[in-house]
């Protein structure tokens, strides 16, 4: 294996990870095209049909990628122990996330560490994302495409994205350091987020009609912020102690 190809394997734990994909093709396409930039993993959640004979034949020499594939039943799963999570699609939604080129991550300081776990998330052939998927992400990846024609198959869109992503670790992989305290995963940022929403329903401090932007609007604000395991559980014991008051 070359130099290159091993920075790529050694320092950085990314998964590829396609939702509800209905082609067993794309699935062994996309196998290929990740193979293809030197990353080795692909997740699926809920594949429509796989394994299958038709997603071995495209992907042609990355049928070891396809051998080790992980199955999800569902997105919690996938990215429980996730630190960073990006999100690719072509549509911008009404509540707008961190967008990124993907030609222009390289300039993102994502703030990598050693430890880092990184789930790509690639939508559904017929729908893209949901905007519930999109917003459990930290970023939006976005390929600068036709805006007549934006939408890309989904196999040519993990190409792009996956030698995109594959110039930005090479580029900072020199600079990559453990991190004095470890980044919260998916599964840290859920629980923190059903706490608030707790905390606000016991103090009255919804309004019905805008509750679900106000929660997308705190999660975007806590995407944003990246914090570590422990500013999450300070910001929990700080909700705790409010749920104390509350009841006294
Ligand atoms: N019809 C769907 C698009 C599906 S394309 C829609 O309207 O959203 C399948 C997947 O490929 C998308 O969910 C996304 O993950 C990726 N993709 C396609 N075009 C893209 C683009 N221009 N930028 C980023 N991701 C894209």
């Amino acid at each position: 294996m070359s130099e290159t190809d091993l920075i790529l394997k050694n320092n950085y734990d990314v998964e590829f990870l396609l939702i509800e994909t209905s082609h067993p093709g794309n699935i062994g396409a996309c196998a290929r095209a990740i193979k293809n930039m030197g990353f080795g993993k692909l997740g699926l959640v809920n594949p429509s049909n796989f394994p299958s004979d038709e997603a071995f034949y495209r992907a042609k020499g990355a049928g070891d990628i396809l051998d080790d594939v992980k199955i999800y039943s569902n997105l919690d799963d996938a990215l429980a122990e996730k630190t960073i999570v990006l999100g690719t699609s072509a549509r911008d939604r009404t509540i707008p996330w961190p967008t990124v080129f993907t030609n222009e991550i390289i300039k993102e300081n994502l703030n990598l560490k050693i430890d880092s776990k990184i789930s790509i998330l690639f939508g559904r052939e017929k729908s893209g994302l949901t905007n519930e998927e999109l917003q459990r992400c930290h970023l939006h990846l976005k390929i600068p495409s036709s805006e007549e024609y934006s939408s890309l198959n989904l196999s040519h869109a993990v190409q792009i994205i996956s030698y995109e992503l594959r110039n930005m670790f090479l580029g900072s992989s020199k600079n990559l350091i453990k991190a004095d305290v470890p980044k919260s995963t998916d599964k840290d940022d859920e629980f923190l987020l059903k706490h608030i929403d707790k905390v606000l329903l016991d103090l009255n401090f919804y309004d019905q009609n805008s509750s679900r932007q106000v929660k997308a609007r705190i999660k975007r604000l806590l995407k944003k912020a990246r914090p570590d395991k422990l500013e999450v559980g300070i910001l929990r014991g700080f909700l705790s102690k409010i749920q104390e008051a509350l009841n006294k």
